[in-house]
């Protein structure tokens, strides 16, 4: 089982991991069941998780009353919920529960009224009349528990929908959150999670992992010229020029001001040098205009460095510093071209 801790940008993955686990497990998709859940995958109290699984593990499974006495048990009283997903859960669950407890008052009545007629029919002497009025109470009772049963799983049904919203809700405030709201493509953020588990797929095929960068050439001086408005309009420009052409084993993002990656997997460095080398001349082709003058700007150009994965042994930092280094290269040899790390070790040579 695994144990996932509270990063929010995590949330997105417990999720599906809990839809995967419910349908495994044959679990009703109950608020209450996601939150118990939830807490375990998290699996921050160790009594709590260990109790679990047991109950996984045992021959019964787990089951809502399980959930219903963990709950009451570890989670009720829990310090103040840590994230705003579990705030959010938490709302819900509370909302659950006090309907639980109407149902259930409303099912213990009837039981009672059921434990009652089940008393009186062991009386001795019972007039025709009277046995027809406690039999009569029994059916009656027994209609309206199974009324109450359709009304209470309808009740559980819908609150399943609202935990499919909350889902949904969650999963936008997570693309926003890894999305850079000039460009409309991925941030550093984006990128570092992207970079991580890439490179956990790429550990076993090394050098099939590159990694571009790109930095617009002279741009402070671009923006001097016609000033920021125009130099944002330039990097949306740059971001869909790159976006046009992305191919389904990429991954884009604006790394920081007018520097961009794009991880490619299963890609060669050649591979990786032909993309780069089509971004560069599509932006230096393109003419650029002002809006409403339609007066043309001056060009614009971005210089590009790109390394490849080496495998294990090597880390983010090192695989970063690479593709900065032939970046770096490519400025100094006059900018406007593409460099990778190859290029690099002859030039150092
Ligand atoms: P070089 O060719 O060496 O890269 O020169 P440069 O002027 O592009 O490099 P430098 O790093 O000195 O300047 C980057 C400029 O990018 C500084 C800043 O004005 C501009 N910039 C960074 N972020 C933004 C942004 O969000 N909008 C705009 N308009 N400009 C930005
Ligand atoms: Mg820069
Ligand atoms: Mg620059």
């Amino acid at each position: 089982m695994l144990h996932f801790n509270d990063a929010p940008e995590k949330a997105k993955r417990i999720f599906s991991r809990l839809v995967e686990e419910f349908e495994k497990f044959n679990i009703n998709p109950t608020p209450l069941n996601y939150y118990v859940w939830y807490q375990y995958l998290k699996g921050e109290n160790p009594q709590f998780r260990q109790e679990m699984d047991q109950i996984i593990n045992d021959e019964y499974g787990y089951n809502d009353r399980d959930g219903r006495r963990l709950y009451d048990e570890y989670l009720s009283e829990e310090q103040e919920a840590s994230s705003e997903f579990d705030r959010a859960f938490r709302r819900l669950v509370n909302l659950m529960i006090q309907k639980m407890n109407t149902w259930s008052d409303k099912l213990e009545a009837q039981t009672q009224q059921l434990d009652d007629c089940a008393r009186s029919l062991n009386e001795p002497n019972l007039g025709s009349d009277e046995l027809r009025r406690i039999t009569d109470t029994m059916i009656s009772t027994a209609h309206s528990i199974n009324e109450s049963n359709r009304a209470f799983q309808q009740e559980m049904l819908n609150n399943s929908e609202e935990v499919k919203k909350l889902r949904g809700e969650l999963i936008a405030a997570q693309t926003a959150a890894l999305t850079d709201e000039l460009t409309e493509i991925g941030n550093r953020k984006a990128f570092n999670n992207a970079l991580q588990e890439l490179m956990l797929d790429a550990a076993a095929k090394p050098e099939s992992l590159c990694l571009i960068l790109s930095d617009i050439d002279h741009f402070k001086k671009f923006n001097d010229t016609y000033g920021h408005l125009i130099g944002d309009s330039v990097l949306r420009y740059y971001a869909n020029i790159i976006k046009k052409e992305q191919g389904k084993n990429e991954t884009v993002c604006r790394y920081g001001g007018e520097e961009f990656a794009i991880l490619l997997s299963d890609t060669s460095l050649e591979g990786a040098k032909v993309r780069a080398e089509n971004i560069r001349s599509a932006i230096e082709a393109a003419t650029l205009k002002r809006k409403n003058s339609n007066e043309p700007l001056t060009k614009i150009t971005a210089s590009f460095g790109i390394a490849h994965y080496h495998g294990e042994s090597d880390t983010a930092e090192e695989f970063i510093n690479r593709a900065d280094k032939a970046l770096y290269e490519a400025k100094r040899q006059g900018r406007n071209r593409v460099l990778d790390e190859l290029d690099l070790t002859e030039t150092q040579q």
